[in-house]
């Protein structure tokens, strides 16, 4: 598919980019005496490396409903949703109600089961069909436990990943996450291997070299390993949407026959559900591979389990997993795993996504993503946008590039315009709208129809800066 773009040019775009980050500074003269300050305390003055951004991140003073406030009192739209967990906006009345129900009922950590542990894993397995459920703290915990039981299964060494995929910041995982473009023509095909490229220093490539790479969309990159390393593979983890580099959907039956591989080299399916979360109906995403068939022996979910309102990671397992962990040839453990109060919130916010709830949340975005498409086709600008469940996802491209779906990792740094995805955020954040670089435009119940036409009423605006400054 190609279509007539409109042609942008890279320097007038950065001059634009040049001014929006100019404006940034203007507004947010307390956010840059508080980074400077936190500089001292804190390293590079944030509590995690994503919440850095050039000049500086803004600082919250206060959240409420569907928006954060700086320290400077500008407030913000809220579309980031703290990478899509805020499932219910700020201070919304349910989780308000929920969280002082159980402060007061059962504090805070018991370090015993409770009686929500049991309700809520019977409440996962019925919507997720794997039957035995264990609690973590993050999605970086629960893919990291996930890993460990794979490989611990068949005593087998080598996990597969996909390059690009992000599960968290464990040495298994932090590896071919955002590593670049690879120039050999012959990358990914049956001849060349992907680099294992450890994400920082700190991951010996003794670990690294244990995390092979394969491509989303592309079945013999996958095919090719299990050949390499025949009786090794301990398991693959993957996304079924592969998310942080746009929004990339599976084709062709890639997941199906993904599973079908795994099945017959006797390694284990991970599909991690993290980012996904549980705002998204599992059922659509179970369309991406033959529901009648057995599907992934285990789910990660972390971010949107709680809804956002503490940290929750958990995995989903068959049978033959939750035996490995009570014979404690593995153990899953940890002193805030399963606490009271995640468990109990967990439950609360479960018990509130229903199938309709899901719906309502996916209706504004199909209603956002239809908006973007038509300013998109009204200035033929060289984006695309697509969405699943409550995420919406705009992917920009370079000049010249064929505007088709991205397939795969290298599909995206080789055509996506790094610049223009920049210039739209900086562009919404001066504007009254947080949205952030190479995340997904989220959906939580505090939000509306009116926010949804704000943000397209603001794509229109930011589509006829980008044209003007094209034209200077
Ligand atoms: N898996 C996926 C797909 C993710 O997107 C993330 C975080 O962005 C993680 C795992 C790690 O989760 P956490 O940041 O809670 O450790």
């Amino acid at each position: 598919m190609y279509y007539d773009v409109l042609s942008l040019e890279a320097g007038r775009l950065e001059a634009l980019l040049k001014f929006e980050v100019s404006l940034y500074e203007e507004r947010t003269g307390k956010s840059r005496e508080l980074s400077s300050r936190a500089k001292a305390a804190v390293p590079a003055g944030v509590a995690s490396c994503y919440q850095l951004f050039d000049p500086y991140p803004f600082y919250v003073d206060n959240s409420d409903g569907n928006s954060v406030i700086d320290v400077d009192g500008n407030r913000l739209l809220d579309f980031h949703g703290g990478y899509g967990v805020t499932l219910f906006g700020y201070k919304h009345p349910y989780i308000v109600a929920s969280a002082t129900r159980l402060f007061t009922e059962q504090g805070f950590l018991v370090s015993l089961p409770t009686t929500s542990l049991v309700d809520l894993s019977e409440h996962l397995a019925n919507r997720y069909k794997l039957p035995f459920w264990r609690f973590l703290n993050s999605g970086t915990e629960s893919t990291l436990d996930a890993i460990r039981l794979a490989r611990a299964r068949l005593d087998r060494p080598y996990i597969i990943k996909i390059e690009s995929g992000y599960h968290g910041h464990h040495d298994a995982v932090w590896v071919s996450v955002h590593a670049g473009e690879r120039d050999s023509a012959a990358a990914g095909s049956a001849d060349e291997d992907i680099p294992q490229v450890p994400f920082c220093k700190g991951i010996p490539e003794s670990f690294s070299s244990l995390t092979l790479i394969a491509e989303f969309n592309n079945l013999a990159s996958v095919k090719r390993l299990f050949e390499k390393y025949p009786g090794q593979v301990a398991g693959v983890i993957v996304e079924p949407v592969l998310l942080n580099c746009s929004m990339i959907k599976p084709r062709d039956g890639f997941l199906q026959q993904l599973i079908d591989l795994c099945r017959s080299n006797q390694a284990a399916v991970i599909f991690d559900l993290v980012k996904i979360n549980t705002a998204i109906d599992i059922n659509h995403i179970r369309t991406f591979w033959d529901s009648q068939s057995c599907g992934p022996d285990m789910y990660t979910l972390g971010k949107g389990l709680s809804g956002g309102s503490c940290p929750m990671g958990a995995i989903g397992m068959s049978a033959e997993f939750a035996e490995i962990v009570e014979s404690k040839k593995v153990q899953v453990s940890g002193t805030y795993n399963g606490n009271s109060f995640a468990i109990g919130m967990a439950l609360a916010v479960q018990r509130f996504v229903t199938e309709e709830k899901q719906a309502s949340l996916e209706a504004l975005s199909k209603r956002l993503c239809e908006g973007i498409a038509v300013v998109i086709a009204k200035h033929n600008l060289p984006c695309m946008t697509d969405t699943i469940g409550n995420k919406t996802c705009v992917t920009f491209f370079k000049a010249g590039a064929q505007l088709t779906p991205v397939r795969n990792y290298q599909h995206y740094i080789k055509n996506v315009d790094l610049v223009l995805e920049q210039l739209m955020v900086y562009y919404f954040i001066n504007r009254g709208i947080w949205v952030q670089t190479r995340d997904e435009i989220s959906m939580s119940y505090s939000h509306t129809v009116e926010d949804v036409d704000r943000f397209i009423a603001m794509f229109e605006s930011f589509a006829q800066a980008v044209i003007s400054a094209n034209k200077v």
